[in-house]
């Protein structure tokens, strides 16, 4: 179906977070209607949704019923269930497809397919028992990570081992579930590419992002990465080869490790608009939001173009913990841009908002997005 859903139409997201949320700010910029789905009440997309379903994702019934009511239906975090995506795309288009759902959200699924596309990866192995795990520390080798294979991110689920020894612990510190070990890679840095293929096949990236991480979860993302031509130009390719593979219609985030002795890894996909993405709001012509919008509506895809070199700072609610923050310090620094996602709940580790900063050059933009957060807690901790 090559139809065109034009402005006026009704997008349902599966899923109620920040990416929703930023996704329904963009499509109602150009006029769309959002429905949201989501277990919990008042999420930060249904904040700006025209609709707000409460449903749990396995709740079948309730996911034909939201079909039924939307054009097109899109998810905004990859844990939805490949049945509930299955039974959404007897009613409406689903984008991006099941497949990619299928295959983003289960490790092994997602390294074999890297693997048999012929991508580098990090030497990874199957892990169903403790028996297995001791024989695959020895063919992998250690160091290595142990990761469940289902429902992880942001480092959850994993469990480093250093040696034979650590298996048993290993085991037991991801509770005994199905999981991948994977070799402990050397990083150089990590970057990643946020791209986008339109209904009628055509392709669009953001180039290369930098990203750093705390505690496992993304901290900064500086844009353009400084990696060479030639590691960029690998991640776009393995990227495009990725979207092509899967007839993909939609925005991905792909995760690549780059090694010390100048190897580009593919970690992970993210088949939707992803964190380290966030800075294309205010530094590209088209967000990644906007882009998603226009690829599950068919629409032509718009310019990736980076006006100025960008970072991003991502706010947890560590930064509540001593009490609130204290925005209106941030807001002195006038370049720099404020995005909060309507959490309630500051726990530590969630994310609760982002800074953006664009400048002349990227250093002058990380060092400005560093001194705005810091200027959060400043005066308080003090
Ligand atoms: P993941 O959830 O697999 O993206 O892992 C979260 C973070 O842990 C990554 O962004 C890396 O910083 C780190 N990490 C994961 N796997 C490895 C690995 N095989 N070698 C080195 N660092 C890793």
């Amino acid at each position: 179906m090559n139809q065109v859903l034009p402005p006026g139409s009704t997008i349902g997201v599966l899923g109620g977070g920040q990416l929703g949320r930023m996704l329904a700010i963009a499509a109602r910029q150009m006029g769309y209607r959002i429905h949201t789905l989501a277990p919990e009440d008042d999420t930060p997309a249904g904040q700006i949704a025209d609709r707000a379903e409460n449903a749990a994702y396995d709740d079948l019934d309730a996911i034909r019923a939201f079909a039924k009511r939307v054009d097109v239906i899109t998810f905004e975090f990859e844990n939805v269930s490949a049945e509930a995506a299955t039974a959404a795309a007897e009613i409406v288009p689903v984008r991006p497809n099941g497949r990619s759902l299928h295959v983003a959200q289960h490790r092994l699924r997602e390294k074999t397919f890297l693997a048999d596309l012929g991508l580098p990866v990090a030497p990874f192995a199957a892990v169903d028992s403790l028996d297995d795990l001791t024989n695959t520390i020895r063919t992998v080798g250690h160091p290595a990570v142990l990761k469940t294979a289902a429902f992880g991110y942001d480092g959850k689920g994993q469990a480093r081992i250093d040696r034979e020894g650590d298996a048993d612990a290993a085991w037991d510190a991801i509770g005994h579930q199905p999981a991948v070990l994977e070799a402990f890679v050397d990083l150089a840095g990590e970057i990643s590419v946020i791209a986008a293929r339109g209904l009628d096949g055509s392709f669009v990236h953001y180039g290369a992002i930098h990203n750093t991480h705390h505690r496992h979860i993304l901290d900064i993302s500086l844009a353009p990465a400084h990696v060479s031509h030639k590691i960029a130009a690998e991640a776009v390719d393995a990227t495009r080869t990725i979207l092509e593979a899967l007839d993909y219609v939609g925005v991905m985030g792909v995760e690549f490790f780059v090694t010390r002795d100048g190897r580009l890894l593919v970690n992970e996909m993210a088949p939707r608009p992803h964190n380290s993405g966030h800075l294309t709001i205010d530094a590209c012509r088209t967000s990644q939001f906007e882009q998603q919008v226009r690829a599950v509506c068919g629409l032509p895809l718009g310019s990736p173009e980076m006006l100025m070199p960008a970072a991003m700072a991502n706010l947890l609610g560590d930064l509540w913990q001593g009490g609130d923050p204290d925005w209106a310090a941030a807001c002195t620094f006038a370049d720099v841009k404020l995005h909060l996602y309507g959490k309630a709940a500051a726990r530590p580790g969630r994310k609760m908002g982002h800074l953006t900063v664009l400048a002349r050059t990227l250093d002058e933009a990380a060092a400005r997005v560093q001194q705005a957060r810091g200027a959060l807690t400043a005066a308080r901790d003090a």
